[in-house]
């Protein structure tokens, strides 16, 4: 099998490293790739949110197989385009894609379906109506710009003032540009969050094993909002009964709507849950795998990705076949000095070589380009060092202890990566 993956972050790196394991696949492209991904796989420079660019690529390179990571291609078209040509890919159709390039097209298809999410109290598309129905709600406020805005379109407004400010901001001047021309207010959902990704054929579907993220760039979960931080599955983050609930309440009405209004759906699904009170709901859904859930998820596969993909795209997703390594798994994500502000490139990384290959801890790669022989930082999210292991404890000591060997000025990471998972460790704290 000849295999193109598109994008350029550690959810990529860790989709690579994985498909490259199967004794089935002889080749494979990334575009555009990065630094590490280079040393696993032939990185092709170019957007990958132009779709004729990608087109072209896999007209020179006949992929049997194109995977697609990030979500611009995917509302750009990406697999409407492969598959009139009868290409395989992984990837939702632009329909499909528009539950996360809409929160308005995805409110609306929970409320069709009838399936729990927080109750939408409007949606507008100029600021006038949006500020007046302020007088109407109840507070915090959440507010959302409905369209891609690089992950800033979302507030929980404590006030009048700040949902006020923030609607002048997204609607008045535009700073999220496009995506933040319409906007929805929602009531604010109190519990824990979940990630629950699905892979899915557009009929059958199969869960992967849950994940939580780590959103905030400091300890405690303080700071501004970044990428991501971290992330760690572990078998004890949901009971049974939870995740019964979740496939019975959410998933499965999900996959049945998505056929029912005859949208095509052959890909990543990524349910954000609130696990509440009264129980799981919606928060958001994202048509591919998180970053970093999927270095997360992807340590924990004990199977051949790439027929599990290549027979998801051919609709023809075994369920029975994704088996998963028992226990936990750990991504620590390494940022450049000032990210998620204006941050540092360009430093070299040092430690690499120092990992033992076989303690089956593997360095991810998301910012990172070869300059002269080494390899120096090239973005805000510059590693995920990820490991699984029998438990987060030890997932946890393998992952710290390899971080310890690597450097690069102005590195930063959390330190409470899965704290809370680990409640021995926590407790002992
Ligand atoms: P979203 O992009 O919709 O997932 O929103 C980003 C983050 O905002 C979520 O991960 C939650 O932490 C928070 N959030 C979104 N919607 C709500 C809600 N209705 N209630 C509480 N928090 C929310």
């Amino acid at each position: 099998m000849k295999i193109l993956v598109i994008g350029g972050g550690g959810r990529e790196h860790a989709l690579v490293r994985k498909l490259g394991q199967s004794p089935r696949v002889e080749k494979i492209w990334c575009v555009p790739g990065n630094g590490g991904i280079s040393q696993d796989a032939d990185c092709v420079v170019a957007d990958p949110g132009d779709v004729d660019k990608l087109v072209a690529i896999a007209n020179d390179t006949h992929p049997d197989l194109t995977i697609v990571g990030p979500e611009l291609p995917l509302v750009n078209g990406i697999s409407d385009t492969f598959t009139q040509r009868k290409w395989p890919i992984v990837a939702p159709s632009q329909r499909a894609a528009q539950l996360e390039g809409s929160k308005i097209f995805a409110k609306q298809f929970l409320e069709r379906h009838r399936i729990a999410t927080a109750k939408m109290y409007g949606s507008y598309d100029s600021p006038e109506p949006a500020l007046a129905a302020l007088d109407h709600v109840s507070w915090p406020l959440v507010i959302k710009a409905d369209g891609l805005c690089a992950g800033k379109g979302v507030l929980v407004a404590p006030d009048r003032r700040a949902a006020g400010d923030f609607i002048d901001s997204a609607m008045g001047r535009e700073e999220f540009g496009p995506g933040g021309r319409r906007i929805l207010l929602e009531e604010t959902l109190e519990g824990e969050e979940l990630s629950f990704i699905i892979l899915t054929d557009g009929e059958r579907y199969s869960p992967l094993v849950p994940t939580r993220d780590h959103k905030r760039v400091f300890d405690g979960d303080r700071g501004p909002n970044t990428g991501g931080m971290g992330a760690y599955s572990s078998d004890e983050l949901i009971s049974p009964a939870m995740r019964d609930l979740i496939l019975s309440h959410v998933v499965g009405p999900t996959i049945e709507g998505l056929a029912k209004e005859g949208i095509r759906y052959q890909g990543f699904l990524y349910f954000g849950l609130m696990l509440t009170a009264s129980g799981p709901k919606v928060l958001e859904f994202n048509c591919r795998l998180g970053d970093p859930e999927a270095q997360a998820i992807v340590a924990r596969m004990d199977f051949d990705l790439a027929e599990v993909l290549s027979d998801a795209a051919s609709g023809r997703l075994d369920p029975s076949r994704l088996h998963w390594k028992p226990g936990a798994s750990v991504c620590v994500v390494l940022a450049s000095g000032g990210y998620p502000g204006k941050f540092q490139t360009n430093k070299t990384i040092t430690g690499l070589t120092d990992i033992d290959k076989n303690s089956g801890v593997e360095i991810l790669h998301a910012g990172t380009k070869r300059s002269g022989g080494l390899m120096v930082t090239n973005g805000g999210r510059v590693l995920g060092v990820t490991a699984p292991a029998p438990s987060i404890e030890v997932a946890l000591e393998k992952t710290y202890g390899a971080i310890r060997k690597i450097h690069f000025e102005g590195m930063h990471y959390r330190r409470d990566i899965a704290a809370r998972a680990n409640r021995v460790r926590t407790a002992g704290e």
